[in-house]
């Protein structure tokens, strides 16, 4: 029997990491990201750890801004319209989830769309749907970097997407479209579930149900990319069954797959915010 091809995100993030340390040495400036966090989340402490050390290593400046988990609403809208106006401040990213008592739309709206680099602004999202220039969502770039990284080619291919949510579904569609191929977006509500997700050539999964999609589900030879982080005791699943691995022709590892990628994209994000920020999008 023959095993999927395994596509590390971690190998693809190095070669991204590689080209934009090309880029940086080019630039008369160094681009800085402003990251916010409230509260002592564990899953977000980490992730922002991880955001930072790697901007640092990149050569980017890179501050985090932590706040307590009762932190009001206001003073956060105010604090990011001072950082929308620090000339010195290329990049706003608000570590996602946030407390209850904070209107998360507010928050992401009050980001300027040019500091943006989380892709979760309406003027970006709407620009990311209508074709134009802007910032888009790190997880769903991830992806589509590292399917071309690895020559898999979209353009005229059935792309079922399982999962909707702003973050990951809805924005990788809106990708997908953009590279000419047909995506599907599946979710909770959808009939025959498991028959729409046969359909596919390329699947792509962003459900947080660890193991959901079993190999009966998949398409033989189909690519199969696992946005799944799940946390079962001390390990981390993927939405994705390993027996899935006896069908796909490839596959993202969790973790090492889409992970690595959407801190790279973030990274990216942020030398692109500072350059479209200067200059305006290419003509
Ligand atoms: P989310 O906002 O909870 O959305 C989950 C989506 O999956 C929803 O559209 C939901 O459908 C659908 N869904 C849930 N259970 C389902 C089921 N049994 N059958 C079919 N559809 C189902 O999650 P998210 O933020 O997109 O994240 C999804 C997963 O990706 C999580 O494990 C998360 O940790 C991971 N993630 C990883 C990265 C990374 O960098 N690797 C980044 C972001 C997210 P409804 O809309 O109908 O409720």
């Amino acid at each position: 029997m023959t095993r999927a091809r395994i596509l590390s995100g971690r190998e693809v993030a190095e070669a991204v990491y590689g080209e934009l340390r090309k880029r940086l040495q080019a630039l008369p400036f160094v681009p800085s990201l402003r990251v916010i966090r409230l509260g002592e989340n564990p899953a977000s402490v980490s992730y922002v750890r991880l955001k930072e050390r790697r901007a640092r290593e990149l050569g980017l400046r890179s501050q985090v801004e932590a706040y307590p988990e009762d932190y009001p609403e206001e003073a956060l809208l105010e604090r990011i319209g001072v950082l929308n106006r620090d000339e010195g401040v290329d990049g706003i990213l608000v570590q996602l989830p946030l407390p209850p008592h904070i209107r998360v739309e507010r928050v992401l709206e009050a980001i300027s769309p040019q500091k943006d680099v989380d892709g979760f602004h309406p003027v970006n999202v709407g620009r990311l749907w209508s074709g134009g220039e802007g910032l888009f969502p790190c997880t769903p770039l991830g992806v589509v970097r590292l399917l071309r990284h690895y020559g898999v080619d979209l353009r005229g291919k059935e792309v079922v997407v399982l999962g909707r949510s702003n973050i990951v579904g809805k924005p990788l569609a809106a990708l997908l479209l953009r590279e000419d191929a047909t995506p599907t977006l599946a979710h909770s509500k959808t009939a025959s579930l498991p028959e729409v997700v046969r359909r596919a050539e390329v699947l792509v999964v962003a459900v947080g149900r660890p193991h959901l999609v079993r190999k009966e589900w998949v398409r033989p030879g189909a690519v199969v990319v696992d946005v799944g982080v799940n946390r079962v005791g001390e390990r981390l699943l993927g939405d994705v069954h390993p027996e899935v691995a006896e069908v796909a022709s490839a596959l993202t590892p969790v973790p090492g797959g889409v992970g690595p990628m959407t801190v790279a994209m973030l990274m990216a994000n942020t030398v692109k915010a500072a350059l479209l920020r200067r200059h305006g999008p290419p003509r």
